[in-house]
């Protein structure tokens, strides 16, 4: 491969591949080597002051050159200024929130969000002095009551977890900033292979790398990209004290592997979805569908215009309600029942079977505003979708 001039933009497929690694810079290595070290040391007093000055080249909780070369990689495909990477997506939630906001401070958020940051915000924050205000942000103008000089954040995810739900991003950034409060997107639902919040007036994005991003479901990770005086308090502060949540060199290894396919396997995820979504609507024992790429879905129209196709996520409800969805689920054979996303194996939860276990041993768990108790969640996998539809259709007949 001819190596471009600096003026060259390459393609994100090539990128997700490339950037920010040359090979002939580590003794030749096609595949980046993993840096296991705990610590570094410097030749002279001088280098290890020059190292202190320039922040957390001392040390692996703030400093390791697999996670750093993640972070390029990752910020680069984002068009993010810089980007800090994590252990889970549940650490960039936590180390995002406590870095940046304070005692008095208020966050508005979107009243359907996947069900930890949603624990996060009713149960975790509010016991720091920090005042959490749920919106239905599928109407913008909504915030516009909700906003006060002392909210820092609004905060939504698009799509959101599990509905599938479909936010207006600008259009929410430009109510936000005009009430003097930043934008954080959780993309999770979308990677940044489909979506770039960035580029439509975002702050921050926020992804859990466990899903789309890593690909593969054997890695936890996390990340926050976005602005760089921003991004300088989530690592500064936030991983160096505040919550310490360093991503492991080897799990930033495999996120980079991951990384390499994610175009790749988006494409596929969402050919195969919006073929499961059609059969879907169609399907007798189907009361609704939600998929942002389907014509009818009341999120169609702003998808087209901030994702360059649907992911692999939808959701579904049947005519038969909770019973209903748990007969369908027991008799499925290839689609995995499991919570998680994103994955090669096709994944499917019902959220309200999981709160009715949980409630034995926390009886405050309940389901997100927005999520009915007849809702299935599906992450179509990289499997051949005509597999996918008969194993549902087997599962569906009466
Ligand atoms: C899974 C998920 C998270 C949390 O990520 P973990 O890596 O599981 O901690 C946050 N947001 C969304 C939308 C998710 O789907």
């Amino acid at each position: 491969m001819t190596r471009p001039g600096p003026n060259q933009r390459l393609h994100f497929a090539t990128r997700a591949i490339h950037h920010a690694y040359d090979p002939n810079e580590h003794q030749g290595a096609v595949a980046p080597p993993v840096y296991f070290t705990s610590t570094y040391t410097y030749p002279t007093v001088e280098e290890t002051d020059a190292a202190a000055a320039q922040g957390g080249l001392l040390y692996a909780r703030e400093h390791n050159p697999t996670t750093k070369l993640l972070e390029a990689r990752l910020a680069d495909l984002e068009g993010a200024e810089a980007c800090v990477v994590v252990a889970t997506g549940m650490a960039a939630v936590g180390t995002l929130t406590l870095s940046l906001l304070s005692q008095g401070d208020e966050i508005v958020v979107h009243e359907t969000l996947y069900s930890n940051t949603l624990a996060m915000m009713s149960g975790g924050l509010p016991r720091f002095g920090i005042k959490v205000v749920p919106v239905d942000l599928a109407a913008p103008a909504n915030l516009d009551a909700a906003l006060t000089p002392r909210t820092r954040i609004v905060y939504f995810e698009t799509p959101v977890n599990p509905t599938a739900e479909i936010l207006d991003i600008a259009a929410i950034a430009e109510r936000a900033h005009a009430g003097g409060a930043i934008v954080v997107v959780d993309g999770t639902f979308a990677s940044p292979a489909l979506q770039r919040p960035i580029e439509l007036g975002a702050d921050l994005v926020l992804h859990s790398l466990t899903k789309y991003i890593n690909g593969h479901g054997d890695v936890l990770g996390g990340v926050v990209l976005g602005r760089a005086d921003l991004i300088e308090q989530v690592h500064g502060n936030g991983v160096r004290y505040l919550t310490g949540a360093t991503i492991s060199p080897m799990a930033a290894a495999l996120v980079l592997r991951g990384l390499k396919t994610l175009s790749l396997r988006m494409d596929r995820h969402g050919a195969s979805a919006l073929a499961v979504a059609r059969m879907l609507v169609a399907h007798p024992e189907v009361a609704w569908v939600r998929y942002p790429y389907l014509p009818t879905d009341p999120g169609y129209a702003v998808a087209r215009l901030q994702m360059a196709s649907g992911s692999g996520m939808l959701s579904f409800g049947l005519r038969g309600g909770f019973d209903g969805a748990r007969r369908m689920l027991s008799r499925l054979g290839l689609i995995t029942r499991a919570v998680s996303l994103g994955d090669t194996e096709s994944l499917i939860t019902h959220p309200a079977s999981l709160v009715r276990a949980r409630k034995r041993i926390r009886p405050e768990a309940r389901l997100a505003p927005g999520v009915g108790d007849d809702l299935l969640r599906l992450s179509i996998g990289l499997e051949d979708p005509g597999d996918i539809i008969d194993d549902l259709q087997q599962a569906l007949a009466r």
